[in-house]
């Protein structure tokens, strides 16, 4: 753009109230790799330097990490932390059942570890604009978001996680050389960022299984699990990951859970159909437990491969596919009951739907919510009102 029409738009700009300028600001998606906490640990290994205790144990990022961490294997304290970072530092692997944080792995080959992070930092920009790229259709017009991505070394499983307002990626189990698992980390990067987006602009369901009171939030809960999952999975790119040769055990990893979901699509419709009506036939009391199993096998890594994203994934697609991605994205933004009802409209008959039990079950959700809600706004020809 010539200069003076820059200065031009800068005033017009300048006219426009905040609030009106904010749609018309470009989205904008910026994705950076925070390499801190790596580089600090990296630097200890066999150093003899005192561990500072505090800088650690006041460290947002390391508190947060520990947080998740403690979720997952309570011996995994910040105490264990800080242990771990002294073995580092003093060059002694701990014996391997008290080796919470897999620091043994580190001291076996830092340089294993400092080429990864290295591979990382120097392909960061490109990791950056492939999340953006993804992402950017997807969320509403104007949105601004940024974060960062930080390597957690040590950690002890594999793939990334959220906390708070962080985001971590695993080093430990990435490819030797990172261009082995980088169509991976591009998926799960984009999948995590869309699930800080969903965050910000879906409409709110129950996401934590205390919170269910009843059938009607139980459902809620597993629709709206079904959207989030369903939707970070479609719009991350994972179906591109099974054409990608690589010799990374992260992105085999992925491939294989894409591949066996594929290989069964009409029984995960099927399967998940028979757990929604499950949980919509609930005796009361028993809302909270069967909707913990139902989790248990739909969405859950340990089991059928977090089928329940698979089936998702689909009905997003088909809703694209079918009306477009101004409507999908318009959809994803209502109550979670209105996917489902969405894909019912969209698709024909023949094609792969849930069954009967689970829209019945989207509608007595719709049916009870106060409010118009209809996913038909979001579609020209069928409702047509869209805002
Ligand atoms: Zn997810």
């Amino acid at each position: 753009m010539p200069k003076s029409l820059m200065l031009l738009s800068a005033a017009l700009l300048a006219a426009i109230p905040a609030e009106a300028r904010e749609d018309r600001r470009p989205t904008s998606i910026s994705i950076t790799v925070d390499t801190s906490i790596a580089e600090h640990t990296l630097s200890l290994v066999c150093s003899q330097r005192e561990v500072n205790e505090r800088q650690i144990r006041s460290s947002p990022l390391v508190q947060a990490q520990i947080e998740h961490n403690r979720g997952l294997v309570a011996a995994a304290t910040m105490d264990a932390y800080v242990e771990g970072l002294r073995a580092l530092s003093a060059c002694r692997a701990p014996s391997e059942g008290e080796d919470v944080f897999r620091v043994g792995a580190i001291l076996a080959d830092p340089e294993l570890f400092r080429r990864k992070v290295d591979g990382l930092r120097a392909r960061q920009s490109e990791l950056a604009s492939s999340v953006a790229d993804r992402l950017t259709s997807y969320v509403p017009a104007g949105t601004q978001f940024q974060r960062a991505v930080i390597l957690a070394v040590p950690y002890f499983s594999c793939g990334g996680f959220e906390r708070g307002e962080y985001f971590y990626i695993d080093v430990q189990c990435l490819a030797a050389d990172i261009d082995d698992d980088f169509a991976a980390l591009e998926v799960l990067v984009a999948h995590e960022t869309f699930h800080a987006l969903q965050a910000r602009t879906f409409f709110p369901a129950p996401i934590d299984a205390g919170e269910i009171g009843d059938v009607n939030t139980g459902l809620q809960y597993h629709f709206g699990t079904m959207l989030r999952e369903g939707t970070a999975t479609y719009v991350a790119g994972t179906s591109a990951l099974l054409d990608v040769p690589s010799a990374g055990a992260f992105t085999r990893l992925g491939q294989s859970f894409g591949r066996e979901n594929a290989a069964r699509l009409g029984e995960n419709f099927r399967l998940l159909t028979i757990l929604f009506g499950y949980a919509a036939a609930s005796p009361v009391g028993q809302e909270r437990a069967r909707a913990e199993a139902v989790e248990d096998l739909a969405f859950d890594g340990g089991s059928f491969q977090e089928f329940g994203y698979y089936v998702g994934a689909r009905i997003a697609a088909d809703i694209e596919q079918v009306w477009g991605r101004e409507a999908l994205v318009c959809v994803m933004q209502l109550p979670p009951e209105q996917f489902i009802l969405a894909h019912e409209a969209a698709v024909a008959a023949e094609e792969l739907r849930l069954g009967a039990e689970a829209i019945d079950a989207a509608r007595s959700v719709a049916l009870a919510r106060s409010g118009v809600h209809g996913f038909e706004r979001c579609h020209p020809t069928l409702g047509g009102d869209r805002q």
